[in-house]
């Protein structure tokens, strides 16, 4: 069976239409089933040619060779299969025919260019060679045709100059500096300056220079130099540079890049010609405006390049008031079409607008979200799509630091502010200045340095520093510049053109306007979202989630997940910001945290090392009222929302200094005894209270504290101590209920494995709270429930359930306990080797492990529910924050997450992701 599937496929392959006219898109369509399959068989590039066509817009006349001939390609090492070339000839010559001109022809050639186009963008990754068809006839064709030699010698360089570095690897240097010398020779700075006589003889320098670089001609037969090209494009889907950017965005290896064989129309024909890139909106701040440079009397790549100073699209207006009319319909359109913002490349040749390309635009977080949000006002998506479209990294965004504004002034007020530039990619970063990608790279993997690359420019080779880097800066560049890109597509702060800075390679450092010089390895602050460099390391801090647009996705997200998200806050002030970014109530408040205040401490210190139970008494006397304004605190913040207390949790050892410390303390007493260095009386007792604190440190410790006296099991062990900490919780809900604050205490108990561990606690504990509400007139709603947290009570879930009216997994023990792995340990030493090997695939703290975890909140939640019905469950372990695990937490039924309160608006929105069943599944 499976043998003639094999066979049949083949048979497929053999017989298979390897070539697409754009005017073919239905075709194209009927064979790969889908417009995702017809993306994957075209490539990104030449689907959207195609569709811009059956939408009737400019495109000039073309097809396309697919990916599947590329893999076939690269798979025969390099050959065309079968069949493929004779179609690409056919596909030529009706190309010819729609366009009335003929490849080679010297009375109306038609040129071509060769461009590489993947299923997924890979902006500058791999290879487009343009003018294809030029040779020293045609060249002398077409100047009796437009009768402009320079713009026809123009054309002809370029072709031999991307021929000669595309197919034949030759370096970018020695035609450099073939136009440096005829630039010098004229005195001017613009290539486009030169003079027609000139192109020409530098058409023919750059002929010598790839015969000599590649030991063979560059080829007149206009066939033969598409043949060559075609090849070469198939081939820079392997190049190093795509390679590595595939890496980097998580692109597969195996789809292949489609070659698009598309008429050349030309922008470098005149005043009335010209060329341009403009997103739909704009993509650093969402703002419905397009966005974008072009050029006048000039060709496609100069843009791009950043060689010459580009006018803004807004400029297009006033210099061409009718193009400028039907490109802003045409982006209209498209944007109806894909119902996502266009980043669209366009030609004007002699005051006719062509489109080159459009693809989904890459975008910044901030714009993401604001773009979702319009188009969802907009009608053209439905707000649950809005939902998807925004990711967890993008609001995630948001809570990364920004610099402080008082720094910012401060800063600015001392001259440290050196430059301005386009802000192109937002956010602050902070680091060294490295002056070269691989720099960049070895000081930040190496030295574990945070730097800035600082360039003039980035070429696709710069990738890996700027991956490796906190932000970018160039000093040449627009928003459309390869920087500014990359940059985007990353999430790094960049600033791009800050043409004020000087900046010397050679002698490794930078010169400001004010000619302040910064060398190499100093430090710059840069803030991609203003566009300002500044010298030095700022202070930054965490902005609030109150952008509006961001707000209003929330919302929508609230209305669509069925998850609950709480926070675990310990603080007044963090279950204040908990609700500020919406949480539902506090899923886990650490009551052992409030121990370590410094005023406290030796209170606790002093009710551990209690010689009799009279004295801890007292102690806890004291420890009463502070807790009690702690919980009054907590109360007040989430007014009626639940407040999840869990009970003191870590061993006691935790409160008392370090055993070591107290050794050393007490040598060093006794040698000054011995010495007779101070009075003995004195040292006398301070060495016989250490000793008394060393003794009592000596016996609690433990083996396996992580194991040992802690959780339900201290409580028990020393019920005094519990005691005390649920009457300042009834007091405190005794007293906001007076007052009118709405209280909804809901006591945890930590670390349970048996039922009868929480039956002995939770009587104990009940009755506390029943004389307090006693003595207090009045009544509160509370649960008492627990943190299943060992494997052992997700097994009995059924039994705890009994004494337990609510369940929350701790996964951060359960992962602990279930692998029997100590985080700690772990997360510093073997867990980075098995994560390198593959042992685990994803670090199980941080990703809820599903199958062995997972596996058994599973069965807790249903043995749960099975012995009380309606159990509410949730979770406040780390995973409650992480996107994949909150998927999951959905599925298995629970009630709700809880999870860090800076993490709470990435939770909302990943909820409503894994109701709406976008989130993919890691099992
Ligand atoms: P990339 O994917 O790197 O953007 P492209 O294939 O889009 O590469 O081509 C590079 C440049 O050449 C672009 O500016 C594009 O608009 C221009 N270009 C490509 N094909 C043509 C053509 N047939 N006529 C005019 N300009 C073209
Ligand atoms: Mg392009
Ligand atoms: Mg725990």
């Amino acid at each position: 069976m499976r043998k003639r599937k094999a066979v049949l496929r083949r048979a497929v392959v053999r017989c298979a239409k390897h070539v697409y006219l754009f005017d073919e898109v239905r075709l194209a369509e009927r064979a790969a089933g889908s417009w995702e399959g017809v993306r994957a068989l075209l490539g990104g590039k030449g689907a959207n040619l195609a569709e811009m066509a059956r939408l009737k817009l400019p495109v000039p006349a073309g097809f396309v060779v697919t990916t599947e001939a590329c893999n076939a390609f690269l798979a025969a090492g390099g050959r065309f299969p079968p069949g493929m070339w004779e179609q690409v000839l056919d596909a030529v010559a009706r190309t010819e025919r729609a366009t009335g001109k003929k490849l080679g022809d010297p009375a109306d050639p038609l040129l071509v260019s060769c461009r590489s186009g993947a299923k997924f963008s890979m902006p500058g990754m791999m290879d487009t060679v343009l003018n294809i068809g030029m040779n020293d006839a045609v060249a002398a064709g077409l100047v009796r045709l437009t009768g402009d030699e320079r713009f026809v010698y123009d054309a002809y360089r370029r072709l031999v100059q991307m021929y000669g570095r595309v197919v034949l690897g030759v370096p970018d240097e020695p035609f450099e500096q073939v136009l440096a010398k005829h630039r010098k020779l004229h005195g001017v700075a613009n290539d486009a300056d030169l003079p027609a006589e000139d192109l020409r003889s530098i058409t023919g320098e750059f002929k010598r220079v790839v015969a000599e670089h590649a030991q063979r001609p560059f080829p007149e037969e206009p066939i033969e130099q598409l043949r060559l090209a075609t090849m070469a494009v198939f081939k820079s889907w392997n190049g190093k540079r795509a390679f590595d950017y595939r890496k980097a965005a998580g692109i597969p290896h195996d789809l292949g890049t489609a070659v698009n064989i598309v008429a050349m129309v030309f922008g470098n024909l005149g005043q009335d010609s010209g060329t341009g890139v403009a997103t739909t909106r704009d993509v650093t701040t969402g703002a419905n405006e397009m966005e974008g440079d072009f050029l006048i009397n000039a060709q496609g790549e100069d843009v791009v390049a950043g060689t010459r100073t580009s006018l803004r699209i807004q400029e297009l207006k006033r210099l061409m008031p009718r193009i400028n009319r039907e490109l802003r319909a045409i982006a209209r359109a498209l944007e109806r079409h894909y119902r996502e913002v266009q980043d669209i490349e366009f030609t004007i040749e002699r005051g006719k607008l062509w489109m080159l390309q459009t693809r989904d635009a890459k975008r910044t977080a901030q714009a993401a979200i604001r773009i979702a949000v319009e188009l969802a006002r907009g009608k053209l998506i439905t707000r649950a799509e809005a939902v998807k479209r925004v990711s967890p990294d993008h609001v995630d965004y948001f809570l990364h630091p920004q610099f402080d504004p008082a720094a910012r002034r401060k800063a600015k007020d001392e001259g440290a502010l050196i430059a301005t530039g386009l802000n192109v990619s937002p956010g602050a970063a902070i680091g060294r200045i490295a002056l070269d990608a691989d720099t960049a790279e070895r000081w930040a993997l190496e030295e574990k340095q945070r730097v800035i690359l600082v360039r003039p420019e980035t070429k696709p080779d710069d990738v890996h520093g700027m991956l490796a880097a906190q932000g970018v800066v160039t000093s040449r560049g627009g928003r459309t510049s390869h920087a500014a890109l990359v940059a985007r597509q990353f999430g790094k702060p960049a600033v791009v053109g800050a043409m004020s800075l000087e900046i010397d390679l050679d002698a490794r450092r930078l010169r400001t306007a004010s000619g302040r010089v910064l060398k190499e390895g100093d430090w710059l602050s840069i803030d991609g979202t203003t566009g300002e460099v500044f010298a030095g390391e700022m202070k930054t801090v965490v902005p609030d989630v109150a952008d509006a647009h961001l707000l209003e996705l929330l919302r929508w997200a609230d209305g669509i997940r069925t998850l609950g998200v709480w926070a675990n806050a310990d603080y007044p002030r963090d279950a204040e910001r908990a609700r500020r970014f919406g949480a539902e109530g506090i899923g886990l408040c650490r009551t052992e945290h409030m121990f370590f205040e410094t005023e406290r401490l030796p209170t606790v210190q002093a009710m551990i090392l209690a010689q009799d139970e009279r004295e801890r008494a007292g102690h806890l006397a004291r420890l009463l009222p502070m807790q009690r304004a702690d919980f009054t605190g907590l109360f007040k913040a989430m007014a009626g929302l639940p407040v999840t207390i869990r009970l003191i949790d870590p061993p006691l050892h935790e409160f008392l200094p370090s055993h070591d410390d107290l050794q050393k303390a007490v040598v060093e007493l006794e040698t000054r005894i011995r010495l007779g260095d101070g009075d003995p009386a004195t040292l006398g007792k301070e060495l016989q209270a250490k000793r008394r604190v060393l003794d009592a440190v000596e016996a609690l410790r433990e083996q396996n504290p992580m194991l040992g006296l802690r959780g339900v099991r201290l409580g028990i062990h020393m019920p005094e101590l519990v005691r005390m900490q649920v009457r300042a919780i009834f007091e405190a809900a005794c007293g906001c209920a007076k007052s009118g604050v709405k209280v909804k205490p809901k006591i945890m108990i930590p670390l349970a494995a048996t039922s009868s561990e929480l039956r002995v606690e939770r009587d104990l504990l009940e009755e506390e709270a029943r004389a307090v509400m006693k003595e207090q007139g009045v009544r509160v709603p509370y649960q008492f429930g627990t943190m299943i947290e060992v494997p052992r009570a997700a097994i009995v879930a059924d039994r705890i359930a009994e004494y337990a009216e609510f369940f929350s997994f701790g996964t951060n023990d359960l992962t602990q306990t279930t692998f029997g792995i100590s985080r700690d340990d772990a997360e510093t030493g073997f867990l980075s080797e098995y994560l390198r090997k593959g042992i685990l695939l994803r670090n199980p703290f941080a990703t809820l492990d599903q199958s062995g975890v997972g596996y058994l909140m599973e069965l807790g939640v249903r043995l749960g529910r099975e012995r009380r019905k309606g159990l509410e469950v949730g979770i406040c372990g780390e995973h409650g924050g992480d996107p994949a695990s909150i998927a999951f937490c959905h599925r298995i039924g629970l009630d709700y997450v809880s999870c860090s309160p800076f993490r709470v608006p990435v939770a909302r929105l990943a909820a409503a992701h894994a109701a709406l069943g976008e989130v993919r599944d890691l099992r």
